[in-house]
């Protein structure tokens, strides 16, 4: 039993829940006859749910997003303070928080230059989305409106980032979509969908090939995610991003990339393209900018997109665009104190070596389960893909899947799964811990999923 609850309360919170919560991505008929977990409190890597049991979390908070660990008291304070001096106020006025976090954050982005503020990384998605049409309108006479998304990327779960959606069982029963939006194949060479050598130049020319069929004109932007997270933790082939960026130029395209769950450290840099020398028009970000102490995202971009809107003399001119929230001052300033915290604790430094440590026994579990058909990762965002047979790479079934997540979770170890009754993406374990993660958590983590890949597969 938590500290904080008497059995009564615990019960009522249970009742409560039960009655009243619809949960995020959850089949409620288990419900019926199971309590749902109540999670109570946190501390660095530590969860304790309302019976008391003790997690180690390497999914920072189940979707990649408490980069900086539970319990920061300086985040809290910052924020309490921020909340009492001035919560809020929307439009064209300015806030401390907002002003120093767009600085910070701008100087961990040569290149970038501008920052929005909203709250969500689907927003912050519909945010590009949005100004590349308005570019199409204004500087190119309607036309380069189309955007293409990647097969197996994720952007959002808003009508508009779904019709970006390259996980097609995500967007079922959904539609009718927002017109113009083109899948291009993905780069996952664990999946390979051509047979040659040089496997990230040929990925990234199959792009090329989808935008000379509908015609360079029509296509203002493409948008990836550096790793793709939900879709496999893919880690793009040698060669890719280099040539995704010459492609871009040779046809005039925009480049988006979601860092929705790289950003913010998770991959070992402050964002996961600057591992790949890439030059983007767009970068959004979402989950780890304020660790989940505030609800905030930013879309940022280049000084070249922000001039495009500034054209005074005609009335539709600028970003006609709010998010109400995009006003709150407790999201940059957690934004802020979670950034230095980064600085000051070497978190990049951290995840690249606990990374490397993961990465090493994940390869280690490798030689030891057979149902491990390859491990990817970067930094601290890794996955092993489980498969019935090396050679078919026909995929693990999601049930057994879920039965090794079920028996971390026993063990006191929550370890994540890609996109659970997606077939075809659902047999990827997902590891993500805080940045803070030490040897013993990762160790901790890695000994608790060889246990259950020995009852669960044998
Ligand atoms: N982009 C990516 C890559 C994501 O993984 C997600 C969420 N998992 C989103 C965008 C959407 O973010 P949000 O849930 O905050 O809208």
């Amino acid at each position: 039993m938590n500290k904080n609850l008497t059995s009564n309360d615990l019960s009522h919170v249970i009742a409560a829940d039960k009655a009243r919560v619809w949960h995020h991505l959850t089949q409620h008929k288990p419900f019926e006859s199971i309590d749902p977990r109540v999670m109570v409190e946190g501390k660095g890597m530590k969860l304790w749910d309302a019976l008391g049991k003790e997690h180690l979390d390497a999914v920072s908070g189940g979707v990649w997003t408490v980069n900086v660990g539970y319990g920061r008291e300086s985040i809290a304070d910052v924020v309490r303070d921020q909340l009492v001096k001035l919560n809020y106020f929307a439009g064209s006025a300015g806030s401390i928080p907002g002003a120093l976090f767009a600085e910070a954050l701008i100087e961990k982005m040569p290149g970038m230059s501008r920052v929005y503020y909203a709250n969500s990384g689907s927003e912050a998605n519909e945010k590009v989305f949005k100004m590349v049409r308005q570019i199409g309108h204004r500087v190119h006479g309607g036309r380069k409106t189309k955007i293409l998304y990647r097969e197996r990327d994720y952007h959002g779960t808003t009508i508009t980032a779904l019709a970006a959606c390259g996980q097609p069982q995500r967007a079922q029963q959904y539609g009718p979509f927002t017109p113009g939006f083109i899948e291009v194949p993905h780069c996952l060479e664990y999946r390979a969908q051509w047979d040659v050598e040089d496997y990230g130049r040929r990925a990234a020319d199959a792009i090329e090939e989808v935008i000379l069929r509908e015609g360079p004109d029509e296509i203002g932007l493409l948008c990836l995610e550096p790793v793709t997270a939900g879709g496999g933790v893919i880690t793009p082939p040698e060669g890719y991003w280099q040539r995704v960026q010459e492609i871009c130029a040779k046809y005039d395209i925009m480049l988006h990339i979601d860092e929705v769950v790289c950003g913010v450290g998770r991959t070992g840099e402050w964002f996961g393209y600057q591992h790949y020398g890439v030059k983007p028009d767009f970068v959004t970000m979402a989950k780890g900018v304020a660790s989940g102490y505030a609800a905030i995202s930013c879309t940022v971009t280049t000084e070249a997109v922000f001039e495009m809107f500034k054209d005074d003399s005609d009335p539709l001119g600028y970003f006609r665009d709010i998010s109400t929230f995009g006003g709150c001052t407790s999201g940059p300033a957690a934004a802020l104190e979670n950034m230095r915290i980064i600085e000051d604790e070497n978190l990049l430094d951290n995840t690249n070596r606990m990374g490397a440590r993961m990465m090493d026994n994940l390869h280690a579990l490798m030689e030891r389960h057979a149902v491990i058909g390859d491990v990817r990762g970067k930094g601290l965002f890794c996955g092993a893909e489980l498969v019935n047979d090396r050679t078919s790479k026909e995929p693990a079934d999601e049930k057994r899947v879920a039965a090794v997540v079920a028996d971390c979770m026993a063990q006191g170890v929550i370890i994540g799964m890609t996109n659970r009754s997606l077939p075809g993406f659902n047999n990827t374990l997902c590891f993500s811990p805080a940045l803070i993660a030490t040897p013993d958590d990762i160790d901790a983590i890695t000994t608790a999923v060889d246990g259950a890949l020995g009852r669960v597969f044998g």
